[in-house]
């Protein structure tokens, strides 16, 4: 049965089907064969390192017992699953640990940061956790706003400064209120753009240090959120973020309307991080835990 996690993985699958299909029958592929899969995983944004890499496993060992497609999944699990560090199948639950735990969401504008932590207050507040979110994407007022909105409608009390104030001083404020309140989760939006990027990264560095001047040892987690529509490109986009923000995992948003999924494989080959949650859909409990297992059958789809 196709799960959530399938079905956001509708059009990403469409661009492996034909070579998939192609390919099922074979015991033993011939090159042209495996050049078609090695494009077709290129085109699904696998990276073309990675899907290299995949093909080289069906060309040196073509398997008796084993379908080229049964080989490509034991081998996009097996990469998923050894490059992803602490990341539990299915992870849905919040991190636990001294209370309250801090979650920062990074990345650049438009990724999907505002409404990832709205939905990930929502999943953790379904959980039983109490809830504090703080707008640190001073820079975009309307984030601001987006956010107090999704905290009225998700009765989850809102840490904001005006407009344009100091990003570091709401983050200090909600780890400081998280405390005092004592909140089991505090989860924090940050800018995704400045003017440069060394005011960015300045910026990053200064959040980091007002959330463990407030609470030792906070943030627990910094999630980067990724466009997963952008693929390749978004990945990219978000390299300063992961040299620089001290990343701990990943959030995988708009995969529902990404023809782009394959990044994932590309991503756990890459970066050696967690993804922890994508996002399925732009309403507030649109938001799966990744699931090794259910991604590569999303991407592979039934065999026919
Ligand atoms: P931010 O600038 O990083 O805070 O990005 P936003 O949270 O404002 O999201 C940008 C746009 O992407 C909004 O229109 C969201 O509704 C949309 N969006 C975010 N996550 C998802 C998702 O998982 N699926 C879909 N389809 N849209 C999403």
């Amino acid at each position: 049965m196709i799960g959530v996690l399938g079905r956001s993985l509708g059009r990403t699958r469409e661009r492996l089907s034909a070579a998939l299909q192609r390919i099922a029958p074979l015991r033993q592929p011939d090159e042209e064969t495996l050049e078609a899969l090695e494009e077709a995983l290129i085109a699904a944004d696998v990276g073309p390192a990675t899907a290299a890499r995949l093909v080289e496993h069906l060309r040196q060992a073509p398997s008796a017992d084993e379908s080229p497609r049964e080989q490509l999944r034991s081998a996009m699990l097996e990469l998923l699953s050894a490059r992803q560090p602490g990341c539990p199948d299915g992870h849905l639950q919040a991190p636990a640990g001294r209370r309250p735990q801090v979650i920062l969401l990074v990345g650049v504008n438009g990724s999907g940061k505002t409404t990832s932590t709205a939905k990930l207050g929502a999943l953790y507040r379904g959980q039983g956790k109490s809830i504090l979110f703080g707008a640190a994407d001073t820079f975009r007022a309307a984030a601001v706003e987006q956010l107090k909105v999704w905290g009225e409608r998700l009765d989850v009390p809102v840490i904001a400064h005006l407009p344009g104030g100091d990003p570091a001083a709401v983050v200090y404020d909600t780890c400081e209120a998280g405390r005092s309140r004592d909140v089991d989760v505090v989860i924090i939006d940050t800018a995704g753009r400045l003017q440069t990027k060394e005011n960015l990264m300045a910026e990053l560095s200064k959040i980091h240090r007002a959330a463990g001047k407030a609470i030792e040892g906070a943030p627990d987690e910094v999630w980067l959120v990724l466009d997963a529509t952008t693929g390749q490109n978004g990945l990219r986009q978000a390299e300063d973020f992961l040299q620089h923000a001290g990343v701990t995992g990943l959030i995988l948003a708009k995969l529902d309307g990404s023809a782009r999924g394959g990044v994932a494989l590309s991503i756990a080959d890459q970066l050696e991080l967690p993804i922890r949650y994508v996002g399925t859909g732009e309403n507030i409990d649109n938001l799966a835990p990744f699931d090794a297992g259910a991604y590569v059958e999303g991407l592979l789809g039934e065999e026919e």
